[in-house]
């Protein structure tokens, strides 16, 4: 076990870190309060006890597999910082497609509806990028809703939260746009059991079943919550887009599409609501 004692430089944690350069240097940033570039110009900086013993704690749960964005509390979304604890996903950056998206399908003023909504990362988006737009999020978990309630208030947006399992607590509110990054990941998938997954609540990772029962879900009730002409755009897996395309047709949707995300995977998958859907 390495240890970091009271009185090392910055210079000689960089030097003796267990974890990779870049991680040491966002961890040394979180307990020094260091920016990165006083890390290299305050390269002879002494570390109190304090520091080393915080420092030593972060690197072993580092160590054992925590998420950097958990031991940090904090990750950068759409340019954004968000904070992050065990009870959300740890924004991905592949997510900022579907805001980008939803940027350009909300009409002026536009109703905005984020299911699921975890830290709230694409609502508060898309709320501090359209501020004509009136944006609402839900998730199940009280505990995700505390953390999206908090950076709703760090970046100054008003975003509506609801707790709601899916539509049921919704009534009759129409939107003119449905967004969500849903549990899709399929049950046993064995990416579950690896890396940062492991930390991250379940519950917003699989649906422990096909891994599309909530994009079928989402696909057979949005209608009733979209004013006509309005958009569904839903994230999935790398190997769903067909998948959630059928349910999309199936579901009478119109104009039915798939976009790509960085690494030109099809990430998002939407579609309008037809005149004559439900
Ligand atoms: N994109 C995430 C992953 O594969 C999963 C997120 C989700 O299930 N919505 O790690």
């Amino acid at each position: 076990m390495i240890s970091i004692g009271a009185g090392a430089t910055i210079a000689a944690v960089m030097r003796n870190t267990p974890v990779d350069q870049l991680e040491t240097r966002m961890l040394l940033g979180h307990v020094t309060q260091l920016t990165r570039v006083q890390l290299i110009t305050h390269a002879e900086h002494v570390l109190s006890a304090a520091e080393a013993e915080q420092l030593n704690s972060l690197f072993q749960r580092r160590i054992a597999g925590e998420p950097i964005a958990y031991l940090l509390g904090k990750r950068e979304f759409f340019g954004l910082t968000f904070q992050v604890d065990p009870a959300v996903l740890i924004p991905r950056p592949d997510t900022e497609l579907l805001v980008e998206l939803a940027l350009q399908h909300v009409p002026q003023q536009g109703r905005v509806l984020d299911m699921g909504t975890g830290s709230g990362a694409i609502a508060i988006a898309i709320a501090h990028t359209r501020g004509d737009t009136h944006v609402s999020a839900l998730d199940v978990s009280a505990s995700a809703l505390l953390v999206a309630q908090n950076n709703a208030k760090t970046h100054q947006v008003d975003v509506e939260f609801l707790r709601s399992d899916w539509f049921a607590a919704l009534d009759g509110q129409q939107f003119d746009l449905i967004v969500s990054n849903p549990p899709y990941i399929v049950a046993g998938d064995r990416h579950l059991s690896e890396g940062d997954l492991r930390f991250e609540p379940i519950d917003a990772l699989t649906d422990h079943a096909d891994g599309l029962s909530a994009l079928r879900t989402i696909s057979q009730l949005a209608a009733q919550h979209l004013s006509d002409e309005g958009w569904l755009l839903m994230e999935h897996g790398y190997d769903q887009a067909e998948a959630v395309r059928d349910l999309l047709t199936a579901n009478d949707f119109t104009q039915v599409q798939s976009w790509c995300d960085l690494a030109n995977i099809e990430r998002v998958t939407g579609g309008k609501k037809s005149g004559t859907a439900k």
